[in-house]
């Protein structure tokens, strides 16, 4: 029996609206990702929009649809030239490193690949045939070698960004060009300078400009109009309202897509990050320092359409946030192992309650990604339901039961299956993550500067603590103590000795 398909909502920025999900096909769904120009490492605002696929794919997948899902290199661009001229190398040479590089950093942070991977190169023929259709109906015109999209023959232009041709003109930095009918008029082809890579058309030697690509690449793997692209929020103007207004013009078909997503940018302390500012913090950097769960869990906590304003507090929440995880599946997996005793009936009802609250929480998280992907709102609940684990495993009586052996099954599969599954987190061995954990976050300053200390220096302070007890020179055990808590570590005596966590 097939899945049955869950209703989905989505924001669609064509509209700036919520709407219903109907796909062109019942149970099938075409999901189009613009990715990367590839002549360097990528940074973590270009990790952001590709995690953010990569969520979609799974979670449209989990939700019963037969999902193709295709995502691009740019491999041919005024930058890769540059570069390969500066590094005295060909095109071919970096674009082939950084594809490699950046599948690294894609696949270190688990993602899963799409359907089709796609490069420009690889499509030449398509983006030819695309162009000269595009000519055929009249929306394009030619001038010594560059084919130029006509927009004054494309009724529409500006439906996306929601802006006339005058105010485009007004906003946007157009270039001038004798060439040009009209300055928003934009480049499908374009001949090849001396020593420039260049395939042969009909229009002479060339390559296509940028946004002709995903144009072809579409509906090549996808057909002329799909159900969802997706793209950084940089990318709707002018990028994806060029791509409409040429696959549009090819294929004579209205709408070229159902719903537009756009995912909104990542800042560095309140501001934009920019090459030319040189305030960039590359994936790769970040996912070496800070491992790839909390990479994965920083860009993927917040909303999708939300900015992510990386900053120390973002980093601590982050890392608090996923301590929580995994202390708590290590808890439920020690359950597993541990001697079960006798059950008691007020821990039965204890735990009996906690199973069914993971029920309903389960289907809570599932209606919240449903909801233009919820992801705050489904961590939300989650963690309401870790807070739930550890209070009935507190109880008295209630620990090493057979209820609670279940209460640990149950909170593991939501783990596995929502947590894990969707947004790819809490899947690791947890006793090794929360060392990990521990020590980034020692090595950390809290607040005012102070650095954390690390465990090897809280476990000697600990142990002269309970030396100074023993000889009952209490001030002294009083001032270690506080000592640990203004360097941000809380101490806890219980009854099978002291534990300590970072405040
Ligand atoms: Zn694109």
């Amino acid at each position: 029996m097939a899945t049955p398909i869950r209703e989905i909502v989505l924001t669609n920025s064509m509209s700036g609206k919520k709407e219903k999900l109907h796909t062109l096909k019942p149970g099938k769904l075409t999901l189009y990702s613009c990715g990367p120009t590839v002549y360097g490492f990528i940074h973590i605002g270009n990790l952001r929009a590709a995690l953010v696929s990569d969520l979609f794919f799974r979670y449209l997948k989990k939700a019963g649809y037969a999902v193709t899902y295709v995502r691009n290199y740019t491999d041919v661009d005024d930058k890769i030239i540059k570069r390969a001229h500066e590094e005295n190398t060909t095109l071919e040479e970096i674009t082939k490193k950084y594809i490699l590089e950046v599948e690294k950093d894609y696949s270190s942070v688990g993602m899963i690949d799409p359907t089709h991977k796609t490069t420009v190169t690889a499509h030449i023929p398509h983006i030819v045939q695309m162009i000269e259709k595009i000519l055929k109906n009249g929306h394009a015109y030619v001038v010594e070698g560059e084919v130029l999209f006509s927009i004054q023959s494309f009724k529409g232009y500006g439906k996306l960004s929601h802006k006339n041709i005058d105010e485009l003109m007004a906003g946007a930095r157009v270039e001038v060009s004798e060439k040009k009918k009209n300055p928003l008029d934009f480049t499908l082809w374009k001949p090849a300078k001396s020593g420039e890579p260049a395939w042969d058309s009909p229009w002479g030697k060339g390559r296509p400009g940028w946004h002709i690509e995903c144009s072809a690449m579409s509906s090549r793997w996808l057909g002329d109009q799909i159900d969802l692209h997706h793209g950084g929020e940089d990318l709707a103007f002018p990028h994806h309202e060029n791509e409409i207004a040429q696959s549009e013009a090819a294929s004579g078909k209205s709408p070229f897509v159902s719903y537009w997503l756009h995912n909104a940018f990542v800042n560095l302390s309140n501001e934009k990050m920019s090459k030319s500012l040189g305030n960039v913090m590359l994936a790769r950097d970040f996912i070496t320092k800070y491992g790839a769960e909390v990479s994965r869990y920083l860009l993927l906590s917040p909303h999708y359409r939300s900015i992510i304003d990386f900053n120390e507090e973002t980093l601590e929440h982050a890392l608090v946030a996923l301590h929580r995880v995994y202390e708590a599946k290590a808890k439920a997996l020690d359950l597993r192992g541990a001697k079960i005793g006798a059950s008691n009936p007020n821990a039965e009802a204890l735990w009996n309650l906690f199973v069914t609250s993971c029920e309903k929480t389960r289907d809570t998280m599932a209606a919240h990604l449903a909801n233009d992907f919820n992801v705050p709102g489904c961590l939300a609940d989650f963690f309401v339901l870790i807070r739930d684990f550890n209070r009935t495993l507190a109880s008295r009586g209630a620990e090493n039961t057979p209820g609670a052996l279940k209460g640990a099954a149950a909170l593991i599969c939501i783990m596995e299956d929502e947590v894990g599954g969707i947004l790819g987190i809490g899947k690791s061995e947890p006793k090794s993550m929360l060392k990990e954990l521990t020590r980034i976050r020692s090595e950390r300053s809290i607040g005012d500067g102070t650095v954390r200390p690390a465990d090897e220096e809280i476990q000697q302070l600990i142990q002269a603590r309970a030396n100074a007890r023993q000889s009952k020179q209490f001030e002294e055990a009083d001032r270690i103590r506080k000592d640990l808590e203004s360097r941000g570590v809380r101490i806890k005596d219980n009854a099978g000795g002291t534990t300590w966590e970072y405040i």
